[in-house]
């Protein structure tokens, strides 16, 4: 399933465009994290054109915050017109949105995350996506229109993820599996980290590196396995 998720939105005439172009792009739900907006407006209704109905459908949920909405998710991707370049800072390493359905084209359950149109998504938010998405774009001004940044995404994933290939359907990504390598990467951090923002910065390094090579379901068991042993035998030793 292909989720929107729309972090506080501010805008009814933004929110109205947002559902027309779920219904466009045959969206599976479009979720809204504490809108700002009114939902219900006429504005809203006006701009979503014949997608109006898309917003009786059941599709349309809101949430109370972001975790919730990603609940089940295989691959979640936040976005941003702000990345770190040729800095440090891990959590602003970005990969454009052409890679991010590359890589995306292997797992069932995609979650696509944007921010408020005043100031984005939060760090706290961010940290919770497993990869970050840039749109490429001037970089004087990379900053899009919030419902421009969603219709050039949807447009990239229906015209990727409609094409038949025989690889992507027999060799998936086993998104529980692939989470319960996170979980002994997260253990085996907190062994070896020398503080939490180690241990913080140890777990984000090796959830990109796991999200951006796309393993199989054999690749990722073998890996499972290594990273549960050698977490297990490290417990025993410290
Ligand atoms: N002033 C805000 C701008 C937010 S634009 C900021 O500094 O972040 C609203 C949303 O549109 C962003 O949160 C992001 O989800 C999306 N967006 C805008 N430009 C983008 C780009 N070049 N690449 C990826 N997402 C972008």
């Amino acid at each position: 399933m292909i989720k929107v998720v729309v972090v506080g939105i501010e805008g009814e005439i933004n929110l109205g465009f947002i559902i027309r172009l779920c219904k466009n792009f045959d969206v599976d739900e479009l979720a809204l994290v504490k809108p700002q907006a009114n939902v219900w407006s006429e504005e809203v209704k006006r701009f979503a054109a014949n997608g109006v109905d898309y917003l009786y459908s059941g599709k349309v949920k809101i949430y109370d915050n972001l975790e919730d909405a990603l609940k089940n998710m295989g691959i979640s991707a936040c976005t941003s017109a702000v990345i770190d370049v040729d800095g440090g800072d891990l959590l602003r390493k970005a990969v454009e949105l052409e890679r991010f359905i590359q890589i995306a084209k292997s797992y069932t359950d995609i979650a696509i995350v944007f921010g408020r149109e005043s100031t984005g998504l939060t760090r706290e938010e961010i940290a919770k996506c497993d990869l970050l998405v840039h749109i490429a774009s001037n970089p004087s001004y990379p900053v899009l229109n919030l419902s421009h940044a969603i219709a050039i995404a949807l447009y990239e994933l229906y015209k990727e993820l409609n094409k038949p290939s025989l690889i992507e359907k027999m060799d998936k990504v086993d998104e529980e599996l692939l989470s319960v390598a996170e979980k002994y990467i997260v253990e085996l951090a907190r062994i070896v980290a020398s503080d939490e923002r180690q241990r913080e910065m140890f777990s984000m390094a090796f959830k990109h590196l796991l999200r951006k090579s796309s393993l199989s379901r054999s690749e990722t068991g073998f890996l499972v396995t290594f990273i549960r042993r050698l977490a297990n035998k490290l417990a025993k030793c410290v």
